[in-house]
């Protein structure tokens, strides 16, 4: 059997091993047998380092012209698209959705690079009048410093970059600890820039466990940002360190994203929209669609849809060109779920499709959870309040318009929400009234474009948001500049 290979930090330009000499596996959730990697197990001196060659490369790269950094981001973007199809599979393999949407967020993180090569270039601040006419009033936004990205498993290549270019575009330098269950994909986001001709500690990454890689990097008084994708658990501990020490901090979190269906709507339109939103990527997206809140006038056919739709789906090698869902991240995660969905069997709700772990048609070697279909959930219950974070859809059945916002409303997230209608002045209602970040009207919940602001309400986010110009926001300050000619002059 061939070696598997060995991944090394990123540091000062430079392909490293961590301090210590140690390693960490990543394996293919597909496939337990294939071991993709050995990556840095990385620890509080190699964080130091990565820290250090950050700081130092900050004056330098905030001082480069805004067009050289756009310069940079853009033949980055072109040698990601060079090599969507090999980072794609390289994507599939590590995180288990299909490979069309592996080569999609691959193809995406090109995008993201290539829409921030272009913001770069935009104007950075604004000239104002004074109270004084022969004063020069404008302001200017500066970059904050060396920033540290979070990043989750779910989207390992698309959130590093939408982090990362905006944080360069800017003129910040950047530390990155990526997710340990998928480091390659980080590696391919770097190498790319490295190629790209990134000066040396502008871009660092350090691989490793959240204790001795994130742990560190949060509580380094270095950092001045730092920008989190994850867990609500996870986010909201973070954030007190941080803001304890005076740090800008970022969190973008769980959902629990509803869709309603009105009794209006067309309907094979808005179930096959339900199936796609909950159960691509395994259902594993913060924006996945995890309750259907249908008008009982029409919830049993609605139901009766689901159940042949979300039953009919091809589960299994996400290399495979037929396969419509892969397996899970890992199997925790698979234990997790199976619980869950026996949590919301006990609680009274009714399982229609699936309910359980697939080992069967040589799925054994995989984390595979069969996509599954509730019927009868109840709102205040665990399956109407917690997000699952696997492909599991709950049907909630209201009477009316008025019920479903109620419902869509009674939980503590606000990522995304859609509604499925004819209406177009439900339509609107609805958009005036949901509690989300993003709103979709007859689309599914996932689905965000990098040119808009992504984040959510509540319990989602931080109130700052990602992407679009937004980002500007979150990885620049603002500077006002007086200019009054010296006396005696006009
Ligand atoms: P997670 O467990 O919170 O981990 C996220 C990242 O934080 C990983 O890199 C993890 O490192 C690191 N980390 C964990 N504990 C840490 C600590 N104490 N200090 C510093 N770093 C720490 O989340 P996940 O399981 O990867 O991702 C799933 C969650 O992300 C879901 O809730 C999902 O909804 C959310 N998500 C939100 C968005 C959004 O934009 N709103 C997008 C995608 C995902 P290790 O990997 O080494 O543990």
């Amino acid at each position: 059997m061939a070696e598997s290979p060995v991944y090394s930090n990123y540091i000062n330009g430079e392909w490293v091993v961590a301090k210590s000499g140690g390693t960490f596996e990543d394996w293919n959730p597909s496939n337990t047998d294939d071991l993709i990697g050995r990556f840095a197990a990385s620890g509080a001196d190699d964080v130091a380092a990565a820290v250090s060659a950050a700081e130092a490369a900050f004056e330098g790269w905030r001082g480069t012209s805004p067009i050289a950094r756009a310069n940079v981001l853009y033949k980055a973007s072109e040698i990601i698209a060079a090599r969507v199809n090999e980072i794609g599979a390289d994507l599939t393999r590590e995180e288990g959705k299909t490979l069309k949407e592996g080569i999609g967020e691959t193809g995406r993180a090109a995008q993201i690079l290539r829409y921030f090569a272009g913001e770069a270039q935009q104007p950075t601040g604004e000239h104002y009048p004074s109270m004084n006419s022969q004063t020069l009033l404008y302001t200017v936004r500066e970059p904050l410093g060396v920033c540290a990205m979070i990043t989750p498993w779910n989207f390992p290549i698309a959130i590093p970059a939408w982090k990362i270019a905006p944080a360069l575009a800017f003129g910040n330098t950047v530390v990155l600890k990526p997710a340990s269950l998928t480091p390659l994909c980080a590696v391919r986001l770097v190498e790319a820039l490295h190629e790209a001709g990134i000066p040396k500690g502008v871009v660092n990454l350090v691989t490793g466990s959240a204790s001795d890689v994130g742990d560190p990097l949060v509580r380094d008084e270095r950092v001045v940002a730092i920008s989190f994708t994850g867990s609500n658990a996870v986010g909201n501990e973070l954030k007190m360190i941080a803001t304890e020490r005076g740090a800008k901090v970022q969190l973008e979190m769980g959902g629990k994203n509803p869709a309603i269906v009105l009794a209006d709507a067309d309907l094979d339109h808005a179930v096959g929209h339900l199936v796609t939103g909950a159960m691509w990527s395994t259902g594993q997206k913060c924006t996945a669609t995890s309750r259907a809140i249908v008008d009982r006038r029409v919830a049993e056919e609605v139901t009766e849809r689901l159940v042949n739709r979300v039953g009919a789906l091809v589960v299994g090698d996400p290399m495979r060109p037929e396969t419509q869902m892969g397996p899970v991240i890992d199997a925790k995660a698979a234990e997790r779920i199976g619980s869950d969905i026996e949590r919301g069997r006990n609680d009274g709700a009714e399982v229609l499709v699936g309910g359980g772990r697939l080992s069967e048609d040589g799925l054994g070697k995989g984390h595979f959870v069969a996509p599954t279909l509730f019927g009868g959930v109840v709102s205040d219950s665990f399956l109407g309040q917690e997000e699952l974070f696997g492909p599991v859809l709950g049907v909630i059945a209201v009477d009316g318009y008025e019920e479903a916002i109620a419902v869509a409303n009674q939980v503590r997230f606000g990522l995304s929400a859609s509604i499925f209608t004819r209406d177009l002045g439900r339509a609107m209602q609805f958009a005036r009234e949901i509690q989300a970040g993003i709103v979709h009207v007859n689309s599914e919940t996932p689905g965000a474009e990098p040119q808009v602001p992504f984040g959510g309400y509540k319990g989602s986010s931080s109130y700052s948001r990602e992407q679009g110009k937004a980002a500007r926001e979150f990885f620049t300050q603002v500077k006002t500049v007086y200019i009054d000619p010296p006396p005696g002059e006009s």
